[in-house]
């Protein structure tokens, strides 16, 4: 994670720039520099007023809005998530999956599941073979 000149995180693959130099909005234009067939490296500039950053660093890119739509709790939920267990909250996992030759059934609601489903009353098995088909 990159952080800008304000100290928002942003991404540097970004074409969204907040240009200081015309104080607007802008896209950034990234043009290659060759010397022959040898690529030097980039220029950097912006599409609104044509001020050419001087590196990268230099480049204000515009804060990815999408970084600041989890608060720390929400990421913290995320993170659990991933760790659960591999197989998951899957129905076929549940201590109230009943599976036989006709149908999948949660025991607990009354109803035909999949076994791929997921559901928040989720109760892992005691018996870790018990449902597995
Ligand atoms: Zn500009």
């Amino acid at each position: 994670m990159d952080v800008n000149a304000r100290g928002l995180q942003v991404k540097k693959s970004g074409v969204e720039i907040e240009c200081g130099a015309c104080g607007s909005e802008s896209l950034l234009i990234r043009k290659p520099v060759y010397e022959g067939l040898k690529k030097l490296g980039e220029t950097f500039s912006c599409a609104g007023c044509g001020h050419i950053f001087e590196s990268e660093e230099d480049i204000p890119f515009k804060c990815d809005e999408c970084f600041e739509v989890f608060d720390k709790a929400e990421l913290a939920g995320a993170d659990k998530v991933f760790r659960e267990d591999e197989r998951g909250v899957l129905c076929r996992y549940c201590s109230h999956y009943v599976v036989n030759p006709f149908t999948q059934w949660c025991d607990l609601h009354r109803k035909e599941v999949a076994a791929t489903d997921v559901c928040d009353d989720f109760v892992r098995q005691e018996d870790e073979e018990k449902g597995v088909i």
